[in-house]
């Protein structure tokens, strides 16, 4: 399996992340994917290269356009204005207020295109967000011509961004981005599986009208983790899409039979569905030791998913999105990818 990575991901690297009233280190960092880079070395998954330069149009085309140019131009404006630390959302607009006029102090917009305020933006988190989702569409375009599956180890992770708010330390949404790419090459059904720990809220918000592309999440119960306001059972899609949406919420101490079991409906759901590819949001922080989840997965569970996932015999993009017990990301990540390849 061909592994598409950048060294890109290190312009992002915030000082502080706002987690339980004080600025710690982000759980999201640059160590994770030296994690996964190792283990995949050691695990003979040497086919490792870097993407080629992105690809702007489809990511145009899919997210809102004055989003992306926030996105890029926020830091500057965030200096101009001089503010003095990394950007950090302060105020949100909440129920009773407006939420479709945009502020034109940086400070507001940051708040307009802002979910979640653990999550900070830096100088270089343009580019690196750029560089991958970059990897996404090079493992897009490799499965697309021809190959079975691809690994995308994207870092910043985007599943949680919307087409036009970022939060949870994501920027661009790379599985969304995939999914559209496989369906402006030619796919008619095309199926999203998310079994990252958090619920997929940027995807499924992205693809909720929608009946050409189906998403599936597993993921921590709204009610007690993060993202909190989204990811319930009855969510199932809006007009043409209602019925393309499936959430798996799961409460604390979830263990892997429950898990699976979940899994296994997702899985039942897209081959019925008759999906022609599968974009995998791989997190692994449903792992018992994750710092920031409360699942029970073991190590050897990550194998057997992969193994389930990849009876379904489709052609399959992997896009890294989460998992923060740092030393056993690459463990549980490369198990997903070896039972895929076992299957
Ligand atoms: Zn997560």
């Amino acid at each position: 399996m061909r592994v598409f990575y950048s060294e890109d991901h290190r312009l992002h690297f915030p000082q502080a992340e706002l987690s339980g009233g004080q600025f710690v280190t982000p759980f999201e960092r640059p160590s994770r994917l030296e994690y996964i880079l190792n283990r995949l070395r050691k695990r003979q998954f040497l086919d490792v290269v870097a993407p080629e330069a992105v690809d702007m149009a489809p990511i145009t085309a899919l997210l809102d356009p004055g989003y992306l140019t926030f996105l890029e131009t926020a830091w500057d404006e965030w200096k101009a204005a001089g503010m003095g630390g990394e950007i950090i959302a302060a105020n949100v607009p909440a129920r009773g207020m407006h939420m479709d006029r945009i502020p034109e102090n940086i400070d507001g917009k940051v708040g307009y295109y802002c979910h979640a305020s653990e999550t900070a933006i830096t100088q270089g988190t343009w580019k690196a967000a750029l560089s991958s989702v970059a990897s996404a569409q090079a493992a897009q375009r490799h499965v697309a011509a021809g190959a079975n599956a691809a690994f995308a180890l994207c870092r910043p992770p985007g599943h949680h961004a919307t087409a036009d708010q970022y939060g949870g330390f994501c920027f661009i949404n790379n599985a969304a981005v995939t999914a559209q790419m496989f369906r402006d090459s030619g796919a008619e059904r095309v199926a999203v599986l998310d079994i990252d720990f958090h619920h997929g809220n940027g995807t499924q918000d992205i693809f909720y009208e929608r009946a050409d592309v189906l998403f599936a999440s597993l993921h921590g119960a709204p009610q007690q983790t993060y993202p909190y306001f989204i990811g319930y059972a009855d969510e199932k899609g809006r007009g043409e899409g209602e019925g393309y949406n499936f959430n798996y919420p799961m409460l604390s101490g979830t263990g892997y039979s429950q898990w699976s079991a979940a899994l296994d409906d997702a899985i039942a759901k897209i081959s019925a569905w008759g999906a022609e590819v599968l974009v995998v949001s791989l997190g692994v922080d449903a792992y018992k030791d994750d710092p920031i989840s409360f699942f029970q997965l073991e190590s050897d569970d990550f194998t057997d998913a992969g193994r389930r996932i990849g009876r379904m015999k489709l052609p399959t993009v992997f896009c890294m999105e989460g998992g923060y017990a740092v030393e056993m990301v690459g463990v549980n990540t490369v198990n997903v990818l070896e039972g895929f390849a076992d299957a």
